[in-house]
């Protein structure tokens, strides 16, 4: 075969159409289904036989050109290495405890919610009564918790007429963890990602999503911290447990110490500011009958009021902030930003921090610690705080489920712990938005700079308290759609003419409703089918596709894994493929199963490698395992079809044998080559053969230098750092990987790499195909058995286990006005419309920006449609398809006002990652800071009262885009530090690209938690601080997170008692810094800490590595790198620093 063969001769799905290339208006027949396709899927049209293993691939067979070796090889031939173990027949993996309602019983509650301002729109979502409820989710994939399928519409009578919407809240209510979740108690299966750490997971045990996943601490956070003045009372008390949000004290007045004169932010004294108060916040989605006029005031930031005149301070160019601090003036109306004043005489004047500039590693001044005499500066706690804000929001916006049912409403922030009710808008879960208030004409969003992009999450878990998306079976007509732009039928379609037509919401267009789906209209122009059909009730559905949206009109067989294991010498010596081995024996067993099916569909193949590859047949009716060698890598081929993938089940014996005698095979390997192209290649040619999708795991040691296709050189060169030849180290050196990719895609082949280098093995080349067929990429660092084996057992039962699609792709439509015009994300694009991905899994993130073409109108607002099209892990075609509805604005004051300041970073940082291929780091890191001081300025020019040039004032939903910023230009794409590998950096550019935004967060600001300030009697967290090194104390212990490490770091001064009860050491020195667990001691103390980690593991999509830092250790320099807020030992600007950099930026684009 040729590796560079285009293959993927466009789309395959049928005759194109206008607006959806590719995707046949479909005309089928009854597709099979299995028993159930996920546990909350209730079919709507009828049950559904179960699917049927497809028949092996035929085609290849062992005799066939079977070059170099011969005939099978029996592993058993050497009998001293192949005692023959019969697998040990592992129990099915069984579920968690199901959850109790596994949705057969329908909850009938109802809840109200508003209109979406639009009195003319006939099917938007109801104004006072309440869509069906769906009933209460329960975790996928667990077997038995499924509910039987609904199969008759009728069945959905009994929904009925809303009861109570009060009672329903409040079950809602009652169903959250706030308050009640015990974190030394296991977590919720629901909570986290992954696997408990040191337990074999459970199938289906991964129901958690990225997003508010900071459940169990949001309410037992202890009272917000003391600073910000909460304007008004909240209207709604808070969830039962929740601390109410208490005044700040008066005593943080905030104030501004005169910068240093280094800054170069001229004369410098800063009034204190009048903290600006916050609006009331509506502290919550709408209740049932409530009305919302317009949008909600989730940001309670307003423009229209002036500051208080007292703020005012002249011309002084120094950077007026937000101050967050302050206490409310006790009349104040909202106001348009948070001003920070110069008055050297007011507020505390802080020394400077410590290390600024010094050279480490001194010794250096903790915050308790008198500095230096104090040049004064402005002072750190006078300057927005992403604690605070976290905090407010947590305060403000947790206790509420959040209901979609209003238009263009900003959700909570990604770290507060909230519900969602689907009410016809996709859950924030799915998609996130930079604004949710749209300018209305592109001269104005030009003029704002702000980017209008969404970051879209199509196969999020959600968490168990909240009901997945429903498939709907339109049996062979498929989905109704319209007839122009191919929009789903969805909310927000209007139905006309008694029901007989539809006009599009996207295109405006008039479509025929298909006989099968008519239905009468109420008197207010409702469907009365409406609260029993997803597709017009709610914001996110599947639909069952028919054969027309199949590759080659053909149903799809299901999935099948193949791991490719580098047996080369490093893999062996350092014992990772015997771990492989080990652990793959009991993870087969836990391969991604739907709904209540007994087993995965999923069939599994082994292939071993290092300078040739070897395939195994492990066909049932084998005594032993065979190997076939194939030793020709430059036209590399499948030697055996029939048994090299197989059902685990029937081949468990055999699988078993293989994975005892792998390890023994190579024990004595002295091969230290390895090929990489290949071994892509040949799972790509098993999966053509066998004709079905897939997932590569590859597990490899070194940089493929074997004589091979997409053989590599150590092109490493750290001297480029800095120079406009930078972004080669971030390109592949070949174009061979970008074509095998696209191989790849065509078949529905993704890769997962495992990488485990002791070198430079060239990620970024290695990564392209991964990258673009959608897998993840794992890196260990000098891979050590026992420091690491825990972090990736834990990875690689995750990637196993997680739900993911294959062979997807995803398109966004909107409605007039705007279009999707660029893409960030792991996947392949043919064309400029449809995002293609071998696979996609729950955690992969697809961030897509928008444009104006045209303008929109306030009265309609915009509309977004991504629909996925993807086959399950059992075979099943479907489509998942999210809707969201967005405010328009000619106000820019509005766009302002409904910012999301954590979406903006998300795409921000996938933008300058994807910059530094093409340009300068230097140059992406400019336009960076330029973009976003056109922002501010923007709003300062437009938005805020007028006052004095002297002053900065942020908008209040983007206070801490300054800090936030700094972080993605402090951070090791951007600005690498020395001890950052050419790997590291090409490893944590593809990796933020495929992040949501709870992800990039915490990674660019990371969680410190003072450890010693836990509460050990109680379930709450420590709360957070802020991330700057004098907020700590030489007597505590803190703990860092930010989502791939957790650092515990040790002060000097920490009494003996609690490194006893922590370490089990009796003294400071004797701390090992090389541990990669902490000592499972029994004492609260300890007890507390590690359920602490525990949690936070749960929480995030891989397992973080653990690294113990003691103060004044060496370490503590790696450490002081996750200290953002500080200037960087690399250069980089403190949070204060920039922030006055930031101020003169826009100074200038204003004068
Ligand atoms: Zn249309």
């Amino acid at each position: 075969m040729s590796v560079n063969q285009h293959t993927h001769a466009g789309p395959p799905y049928g005759q194109p159409q206008p607006g959806y290339q590719g995707y046949q208006q479909p005309a089928y027949g009854g597709q099979p289904l299995p028993g159930v396709p996920h546990a909350q899927y209730g079919a709507y049209n009828g049950p559904m036989p179960g699917y049927q293993q497809p028949v092996p691939p035929q085609g290849y067979f062992p005799s066939l050109g079977f070059p170099s070796k011969g005939s099978p090889v029996s592993l058993n031939s050497d009998t001293s290495l192949a005692p023959n173990l019969i697998g040990s027949v592992r129990a099915l993996p069984t579920s968690g405890a199901p959850p109790p309602a596994s949705g057969t019983s329908l909850p009938s509650g109802h809840q109200g919610y508003s209109q979406f301002g639009q009195g003319d729109v006939q099917n938007g979502i109801p104004t006072s009564t309440a869509p069906m409820q769906r009933p209460p989710a329960s975790q996928p994939f667990l077997p038995g918790s499924a509910p039987a399928p609904v199969s008759q519409p009728s069945t959905f009578q009994q929904y009925g007429p809303p009861p109570s919407s009060v009672q329903q809240l409040s079950n809602h209510m009652a169903g959250m963890t706030i308050g009640s979740t015990s974190i030394s108690a296991p977590p919720p299966a629901g909570l986290g990602y992954g696997p408990p750490t040191s337990v074999p997971p459970v199938s289906g045990s991964f129901s958690a999503t990225g997003s508010g996943l900071y459940t169990p601490y949001t309410a037992s956070q202890g009272p917000p911290p003391p600073s910000v003045p909460q304007g008004l009372p909240l209207a709604q008390p808070p969830f039962s447990g929740q601390p109410v949000p208490t005044q700040r004290l008066p005593t943080e007045v905030p104030g501004f110490a005169p910068p240093p004169s280094s800054t170069g932010i001229g004369p410098s004294s800063y009034p204190p500011s009048t903290g600006a108060p916050r609006l009331p916040l509506m502290p919550g989605p709408p209740l049932s009958g409530q009305t919302v006029a317009g949008p909600p005031m989730s940001q309670p930031n307003h423009v229209s009021s002036p500051p208080p005149p007292s703020t005012l301070s002249g011309p002084h160019p120094g950077p007026p902030m937000s101050g967050l601090h302050g206490p409310p003036p006790p009349t104040h109306p909202p106001q348009p930003g948070y001003q920070m004043q110069q008055n050297g005489s007011f507020g505390q004047v802080r020394g400077p921090q410590p290390n600024y500039g010094g050279a480490y590693p001194g010794t250096p001044n903790y915050g308790s610690q008198p500095g230096p005499p104090p040049p004064k500066r402005l002072d750190p706690d006078s300057i927005p705080s992403p604690i605070q804000v976290i905090e407010d929001d947590r305060s403000n916006r947790g206790s509420e489920p959040f209901v979609t049912g209003v238009r263009g409403q900003v959700p909570p922030l990604v770290t507060t712990n909230f519900l969602v009710k689907d009410q016809g808008n996709a859950s924030p879960r799915y998609i996130r938005c930079t604004s949710y208030n749209i300018p209305c004409t592109s001269d104005m969003a030009k003029q704002s700079q702000v980017p209008l992009a969404a970051v879209i999450k199509p196969l999020a878990t959600l968490p168990p308290e909240e009901t997945l998306p429903y498939l709907v079976d339109h049996g062979e007509s498929g989905p109704v759609r319209c007839n122009r732009c191919k929009a789903y039928m969805c909310p927000f379609m209007q139905f006309i003419e008694g029901g007989r037509r539809f006009q599009c919401c996207f295109c405006s267009c008039v479509t025929e409703v298909p006989a099968h789906y008519f239905q009468h209209l109420d008197h207010t122009g409702k469907r009365v089918d409406f609260y029993d059909r997803p597709e017009l009730s709610l914001g996110s559905y599947e639909f069952l596709a028919t054969v027309d949206y199949c590759k080659n009109n053909k149903f799809p067989s299901p999935p099948a894994f193949i791991f490719m294991i580098d047996v080369s010498y490093n893999a062996v010596k350092s014992g990772l493929v015997r771990l492989i081995c080990e652990e793959l024996k009991s993870i087969l067993d836990y391969l991604p199963r739907e709904g209540n099916m007994e087993e995965s569909a999923i069939r599994v193949g082994f292939v071993t490698y290092n300078k040739v590859l070897h395939f195994y047949n492990v066909k049932s009716s084998l005594a032993q395992p065979q190997m076939m060698v194939v030793s020709d890598v430059a036209d590399m081929f499948v030697p055996l079809l029939d048994g090299f993938l197989v059902n685990v089940n029937e081949s468990r014996t055999v699988i078993a044998s293989l994975l005892d005698q792998i390890p023994e095979m190579f024990a004595d390997t002295r091969e230290t080559e390895t090929v990489f192209g290949p071994v892509i290649q040949a799972g790509l040619e098993a999966l053509k053969a066998a004709e079905c999708a897939g997932k590569l795991f590859i597990f490899h040691t070194s940089l493929p230098i074997a004589e091979a296709p997409g053989k590599l050189k150590n092109r490493d060169d750290k001297k480029l750092i800095n120079t406009d030849k930078e972004k080669t180290l971030f390109q592949p050196q070949t174009s061979f990987y970008n074509n095998l990719a696209k191989d790849c895609v065509a078949q529905g082949c993704c890769v997962d790499l495992f990488l485990f280098p002791n070198q430079y093995l060239d990620v970024a080349t290695l990564g392209v195909v991964t990258y673009q067929t959608g897998g993840s990429i794992y890196k260990y660092a000098y891979f050590q058995l026992e420091t690491d084996q825990d972090r990736f057992l834990n990875d690689l039962r995750r990637d196993v286990q997680k739900e993911v699609g294959f062979d997807a792709v995803m398109r966004v439509r909107t409605s007039t006005g705007i279009r999707a015009t660029d893409f960030f994300g792991a996947f392949y694009m043919s064309n400029t419309t449809d995002v293609e991905m071998a696979g996609l899994d729950c955690d992969k993130t697809i961030t897509v920006e928008f444009k104006h073409d045209d303008k929109l109108s306030e009265d309609s607002g915009a509309l977004l449609q991504c629909a996925l099209l993807y086959t399950s892990c059992a075979g099943q075609r479907r489509l998942r398809i999210h809707n969201l509805s967005l405010n328009c604005c000619t106000q820019l004051a509005d766009l302002y006002r409904n910012c999301e300041t954590d979406t903006l970073i998300n795409y921000l940082a996938k933008y300058a990652y994807r910059g530094v291929l093409n340009s300068p780091v230097k140059a992406v890191r400019d336009s960076l800071i330029n973009q976003c001081a056109q922002i501010l300025a923007c709003y300062r020019k437009n938005c805020a009262s007028p006052s004095s040039a002297g002053q900065l004032i942020l908008p209040e939903c983007m206070k801490l885009l300054p800090v936030y910023l700094n972080c993605v230009l402090k951070s090791d794409v951007l600005q690498p530090g020395p001890e950052v590998t050419t790997d590291d950096r090409a490893y944590i550019r593809q990796l933020v690209t495929s992040m949501d935004v709870a992800e990039t967060n915490v990674f660019f600001y990371p969680r410190l938690l003072p450890l010693t300030k836990a509460d050990v009697d109680s379930d709450s967290l420590p709360a957070a601080i802020r991330n700057s090194e004098e907020r700590l104390s030489k007597g505590d212990i803190y703990l860092l997170e930010n989502g791939l490490n957790i650092f515990v770091w040790v002060g000097v001064n920490v009494q003996q008692g609690l490194i006893q009860n922590l370490f089990g050491v009796s003294s400071f020195s004797q701390i090992s810094n090389t541990l990669s667990t902490l000592p499972v001691l029994e004492n609260p103390f300890s007890k507390k800490v590690r359920s602490i980690i525990d949690m936070l593991h749960l929480q995030r999509s891989r397992y973080m590595k653990l690294i113990i830092v003691k103060q004044e250790d060496k370490l503590e320099m790696l450490f002081k790198h996750f200290l953002v807020e500080d200037k960087s030992l690399t250069g980089g600007a403190s949070y204060v620093d920039f922030l006055c950099h930031m101020h003169k930026e826009i100074r200038q684009l204003l004068s």
